[in-house]
């Protein structure tokens, strides 16, 4: 069971680097396991990774591992630690999520998919050093009833049920960005009303009770 989570973990990272959403060692991703998570490890090529250089942290920082784990796992064990609903977590610097956010913006309603991240908005969190608790206060204030945000001169970070969520939502979000981004470089972005989109979400959260 370990083996194979450390191994979803693995081909997670390598799908999102894939993706092109990331850009060598500078993301990180974790998955709830057994009253802590599973990280990557801090500064290493996720092509060469092995299920043994996944390094299990408890919520305190208390690893078992023979690497260190990411510097964010502060970040992560806040978010597992305030948000039941979060068992994977993936953290990373798009380039047009980044852009946005080294001009301090978030992502408004321009468009109804901003919903996916369940709300009328994605915030952008306020700058702190990367790897301090202030930064994860930040992040944790900045994804208050939402699953992902922006985060001030450094990236974005998002969570879900599971790896595939996290990471289908992270390129949702990318997404949003880059057409936001360009909206902004010809035009002014007409937001949607708030009443356009609480029907919206209702209707998010009608489907995902289908599924
Ligand atoms: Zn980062």
């Amino acid at each position: 069971m370990t083996t194979a989570l450390r191994q979803q973990l693995i081909d997670t990272a390598l799908a999102l680097n894939a993706s092109g959403l990331n850009q060598g060692t500078s993301g990180n991703l974790s998955v709830r396991f057994e009253g802590g998570m599973l990280i990557t490890p801090a500064s290493m090529d996720y092509a060469g990774l092995t299920p043994d250089d996944i390094v299990w942290v408890d919520l305190d920082g208390n690893c078992k591992g023979r690497h260190r784990p990411s510097s964010e796992w502060q970040f992560h064990a806040a978010i597992y630690r305030h948000r039941a609903e979060a068992d994977a977590i993936l953290h990373a610097h798009p380039v047009n999520c980044t852009v946005l956010a080294c001009l301090g913006k978030g992502i408004p309603a321009f468009h109804y998919m901003v919903a996916v991240a369940g709300g009328k908005d994605i915030r952008c969190a306020d700058y702190a050093t990367f790897g301090t608790r202030e930064l994860s206060d930040n992040v944790l204030k900045a994804l208050e009833d939402r699953k992902a945000c922006l985060m001030a001169h450094h990236g974005m970070t998002c969570f879900d049920k599971g790896l595939p969520g996290a990471l289908a939502l992270a390129i949702e979000v990318e997404t949003l960005a880059a057409v936001y981004g360009r909206i902004l470089a010809i035009g002014e972005a007409e937001i949607l009303s708030d009443n356009e989109m609480d029907r919206v979400i209702e209707k998010f959260d009608s489907y995902r009770k289908q599924d």
